[in-house]
C-alpha cells in the first residue's frame, strides 16, 4: 500500500486507527490535510467503507474537489460517491431532501448577502426605521451572529439579554427586524447562508427519524479546518457521528482565523470533554517550508497568550532568510512586488503560479495589481467582486431563479422591471405588501393581479407572468443548458446586451455567454447526475471565491487575502501592508484577543511559503481617499530577527545598538529606515503620541517592558514595599534606571 509510505509515524497512526473519535491538532504544513485524505482512502481501499458511507467536510469545495482527486488515485474512480465539500454545500444537498419536513419547497432558492441586505434594506423601510441606525450590514451580522449561536428570532426576543444590549444599542427594534427577515425569507422559500447551518440543526433537532437516517449512513464524519467550525457546525457533526462515533477532526488553533464569524477556538476544547475515547494525535514535523520560515513563524505565534504548546519543525533546508520591502507609498510597494517577483521567476525559474501575494483588505489588491499590469505579469484575483456578483451575470441568475422559485422575492424585485417594462418599484412593494397582508406567496398575487392592482402596471405584470409561466414549462422538459439559453434570449436580457455595442457593454454580453458555457460544463460533467437547472443553481449560490480559481488554470500570480490563503501553499509569498493599523488592522483591535486573532492570521500568512518569503509595508498610503503616514506593523518586530535579512546598508547601522537582543534588532531596522538618511537616527523607541501604558500592577521581575522615553529594557528589580513602588529597569540604551511605579510611562511587552 504505497500511500502509506508517504507519511511519518504519528500521520500513519493518524491514517490507519479509522475507528473511534480522533483529533490531529497540529501546526501549518504538519501534513494535517494529507492525512486526512488518506484516511479516506484507507477507509475505502483497505477498510472496504463505502464512499456513500463517508463525509468529509472541507473549508472550500475546491479544497474537497482536490482531495477527491488525491483520493482517486488511491482508489480510482469509486472516490467519486464520496459526500465532500464544504459545511454548506452538503447541508445544503440534504436540506434539498428534506425541504418538506421544514415546510419548505425542495427548490428553495439560497439567498447571497447582497439578497439578505436588500431585503433587511426594505423591511427597514416598511418599518419605517431609520435606514441610518439600521444599517443592512449592521443588522445582518446581528441576526447572522444570532442564527450562527443557534438563537431563534422567537428566543431572541424573548431573551432580556438581547433586548438590553440593543436598547443600550439605541436599536430596539433588531428583534422585530430579524422576526420579519426570517418571515419573508420563509414567505420567499429563501434560505440565506447561516439558515443552511441553523435548519439542518432544526431538521435534526425535530426530526429524530431524519436524523437517525443520515446517523446510519454517515459512518465516517471527518473535518478538515476544524479550528473554524462555530457552533452550529459543530453540533451538525456531533449529532450525526452520535451513534457510530467514527469522527476525525483535523486542525491548528494558531490558525483559527474567523472568530469574528462566530467560529469558536472552544470546539477544539469542548471536543476533548465530548468524547472520552478521544485519540489525539500530534504533528511536528512540518513538511511545507523551510526553517527560517518555520522558525520565524514559531516566533511569531509564540507572542500569543492563547495557544496549545506545539514544537513544529522540519527539516527541509534553512532556505532563505525572510526579506523586508520596503517602499514609499502604496504605488512604490506594488511595483517591489513585482519586480522581485520578475527577478525570482528569471533566477529560479519559477512560474507565475509559485507566487502569491496576500494582504489584508481586498482594497489593497490595486496597487499591485496596477504595477503586475505594467510588468505584463499574468495575475488572477481571488475574492473580490467575483464573476457571479457582476450585474449582468447577477441579473440572468435572477431570472433562473425565479423561475425556479416563484416566491423569490428578492430574485422577483431584480427582473419584474429588466428589461424595461413600465412595472415601478412602488408597484413592486404593492405587490409585496399584498403578498404578507393575504398571506398568501407572491406568485399568487403575480397571478392573479387584476384582484390586486388595476391599470397599466397590471397588464404589464400579466405580461410578465405568462413570460414566467412559459420558461416554466420550457425548465421542465430541459436540461439546465438548454433552459437557461431559452429564458437568456426570450427574457430580452441578452438582446439588451447585444445591441448596447459599448466596450462595457461587449464584456457584459461576453460574461452572459460566459455563463452559459459554464452553465454547459455542468450539463455535460459526468459527476453531476442532477442536470437540472434547480441543481446548477444550488452549486452556484454556495461557489466560494477559492472554488472560481479552479475554473482556469492559466499561469498567474495569485492575489488574495489572508482569509482566503487558508490552508494552500506557494513557493514564494509576498505579504504585503505591514504596517500599523492596517495589519493588525485597526477595525479588529478593540482587545487583547483581537490582536492574538490578528496575530494567528499573520501566522497564516507566513506559514504559507514553501520556499521564500517577503514582508512589505509603505510609509505613506492612501486610504479612504485620503494620504496617510504609515507605521511599520508591530508584527515586524514579532518575527525573531534572526529570520530576517537586513539589507547592508542599515544593518550597520542597527548592529552599533542591537546586541543579541531580540527586540530591537528589527526595530532598531524599521526605524532606521524611516528616517530620512541625511537626519540623525531619532531614538529607537517608537515614539507614539498614543502611549498607553499597560497595567503596571501585573509587572515582574524578568519581563520585557518599552517605556516612553527610554525604549526597551528588562525589569532587574521590583520594589513593592512602601508607598512608593519602584521598579528597577535595564534599558538597552539608557542603562539601569529605578522608576517610580505611579509615574511611570511603561508598557508591558
Ligand atoms: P495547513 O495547516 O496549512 O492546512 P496541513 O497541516 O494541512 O497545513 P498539508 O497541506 O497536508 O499540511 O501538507 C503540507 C505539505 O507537506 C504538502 O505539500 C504535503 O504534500 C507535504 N507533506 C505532508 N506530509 C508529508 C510527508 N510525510 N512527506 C512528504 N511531504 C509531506
Ligand atoms: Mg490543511
Amino acid at each position: 500500500m504505497d500511500y502509506l509510505e508517504h507519511l511519518n509515524e504519528p500521520q500513519r497512526e493518524g491514517v490507519i486507527n479509522t475507528e473511534g473519535p480522533c483529533m490531529i491538532i497540529a501546526g501549518a504544513g504538519s501534513g494535517k490535510t494529507r492525512v486526512l485524505t488518506m484516511r479516506i482512502a484507507h477507509l475505502i481501499q483497505s477498510k472496504n467503507v463505502d464512499p456513500f458511507n463517508i463525509l468529509a467536510l472541507t473549508f472550500t469545495n475546491k479544497a474537497a474537489k482536490e482531495m477527491r482527486d488525491r483520493i482517486e488515485g488511491v482508489v480510482g474512480t469509486e472516490a467519486r460517491n464520496l459526500w465532500m465539500g464544504t459545511f454548506h454545500s452538503i447541508f445544503a444537498r440534504i436540506l434539498r431532501t428534506e425541504a418538506d419536513k421544514l415546510g419548505y419547497p425542495s427548490n428553495f432558492t439560497i439567498y447571497d448577502t447582497d439578497d439578505s441586505k436588500s431585503l433587511i434594506k426594505n423591511i427597514v423601510k416598511e418599518m419605517g426605521l431609520d435606514d441610518k441606525v439600521y444599517k443592512p450590514n449592521g443588522v445582518l451580522n446581528r441576526i447572522s451572529g444570532a442564527k450562527n449561536r443557534l438563537i431563534s428570532w422567537q428566543e431572541y426576543l424573548r431573551n432580556p439579554i438581547y433586548k438590553a444590549d440593543d436598547e443600550s444599542a439605541m436599536k430596539p427594534e433588531l428583534g422585530n427586524i430579524y422576526r420579519t427577515y426570517v418571515d419573508r425569507c420563509f414567505k420567499a422559500s429563501a434560505m440565506d447562508f447561516d439558515d443552511l447551518l441553523f435548519n439542518t440543526n432544526v431538521l435534526f433537532r425535530d426530526h429524530p427519524d431524519t436524523l437517525n437516517k443520515y446517523q446510519q449512513r454517515f459512518q465516517y464524519v471527518l473535518v478538515d479546518e476544524f479550528q473554524d467550525t462555530n457552533i452550529s457546525q459543530y453540533l451538525i457533526t456531533k449529532k450525526i457521528a452520535a451513534v457510530r462515533q467514527n469522527i476525525c477532526v483535523v486542525g491548528d488553533d494558531a490558525q483559527s482565523i474567523y472568530a469574528f464569524r462566530g467560529a469558536d477556538i472552544q470546539n477544539i476544547l469542548n471536543f476533548e470533554k465530548d468524547y472520552a475515547d478521544l485519540r489525539i494525535i500530534k504533528l511536528e514535523q512540518n513538511y511545507r517550508s523551510t526553517q527560517n520560515i518555520v522558525n520565524a513563524a514559531n516566533s511569531v505565534i509564540n507572542k500569543n497568550r492563547a495557544q496549545l504548546k506545539k514544537n513544529v519543525w522540519t527539516s527541509n533546508d534553512i532556505g532563505d532568510q525572510i526579506e523586508l520591502l520596503k517602499a514609499t507609498s502604496d504605488n512604490e510597494e506594488g511595483k517591489l512586488v513585482a519586480s522581485s517577483i520578475f527577478e525570482e521567476k528569471m533566477h529560479h525559474q519559477l512560474t507565475n503560479n509559485d507566487f502569491a501575494v496576500l494582504y489584508r483588505t481586498n482594497s489593497q489588491s490595486r496597487a499591485i495589481e496596477e504595477a503586475l499590469r505594467r510588468m505584463s505579469i499574468k495575475y488572477k484575483i481571488i475574492g473580490g467582486l467575483s464573476f457571479y456578483q457582476r450585474k449582468e451575470i447577477k441579473d440572468i441568475l435572477a431570472y433562473l431563479r425565479f423561475v425556479i422559485n416563484q416566491n423569490d422575492e428578492q430574485a422577483l424585485r431584480r427582473i419584474i422591471n429588466l428589461p424595461k417594462r413600465g412595472i415601478g418599484t412602488a408597484t413592486v412593494d404593492k405587490l409585496v405588501v399584498a403578498a404578507y397582508d393575504h398571506e398568501l406567496s407572491l406568485w399568487d398575487v403575480i397571478s392573479n393581479i387584476g384582484q390586486f392592482i388595476g391599470g397599466r402596471s397590471a397588464n404589464a405584470i400579466t405580461q410578465f407572468a405568462t413570460m414566467i409561466k412559459a420558461f416554466k414549462v420550457e425548465t421542465e422538459r430541459k436540461d439546465a443548458f438548454e433552459a437557461s439559453s431559452y429564458i437568456a434570449k426570450n427574457s430580452g436580457l441578452l438582446r439588451e446586451l447585444y445591441e448596447d455595442k459599448t466596450i462595457e457593454g461587449l464584456s457584459r454580453y461576453e460574461n452572459v455567454q460566459e455563463l452559459l458555457n459554464a452553465i454547459k460544463e455542468f450539463v455535460v460533467n459526468p459527476e453531476n447526475e442532477d442536470k437540472s437547472l434547480g441543481a446548477f443553481l444550488q452549486e452556484v449560490a454556495l461557489i466560494t471565491s477559492v472554488d472560481e480559481s479552479d475554473k482556469d488554470n492559466m499561469d498567474a500570480v495569485t492575489l488574495m487575502t489572508i482569509h482566503m490563503a487558508k490552508g494552500l501553499e506557494f513557493k514564494n509569498v509576498y505579504v504585503v501592508g505591514m504596517e500599523e493599523d492596517l495589519f493588525p488592522s485597526q477595525m479588529m483591535l478593540s482587545s487583547r484577543a483581537d490582536l492574538e486573532e490578528e496575530r494567528r492570521l499573520f501566522y497564516v500568512a507566513i506559514t504559507r511559503a514553501k520556499r521564500r518569503l517577503y514582508l512589505s509595508y509603505a510609509l505613506n498610503r492612501y486610504r479612504f481617499g485620503r494620504l496617510k503616514t504609515c507605521e511599520p506593523s508591530r508584527f515586524l518586530e514579532d518575527v525573531d530577527p534572526e529570520y530576517i535579512k537586513v539589507n547592508k546598508l542599515s544593518r550597520s547601522r542597527d548592529l552599533q545598538v542591537s546586541t543579541n537582543s531580540n527586540l530591537g534588532y528589527t526595530k532598531n531596522f524599521i526605524n532606521s529606515v524611516k528616517q530620512p538618511v541625511n537626519q540623525p537616527t531619532r531614538k529607537i523607541h517608537r515614539p507614539s503620541a498614543d502611549f498607553v501604558p499597560s497595567d503596571i500592577s501585573k509587572l515582574a521581575e524578568g519581563m520585557k517592558v518599552e517605556h516612553a522615553k527610554f525604549g526597551f529594557g528588562v525589569v532587574t528589580r521590583m520594589d513593592i514595599q512602601g508607598a512608593n513602588k519602584k521598579a528597577k529597569v535595564n534599558f538597552e540604551n539608557h542603562g539601569e534606571k529605578t522608576l517610580l511605579l505611579s509615574f511611570a510611562k511603561l508598557k508591558i511587552l
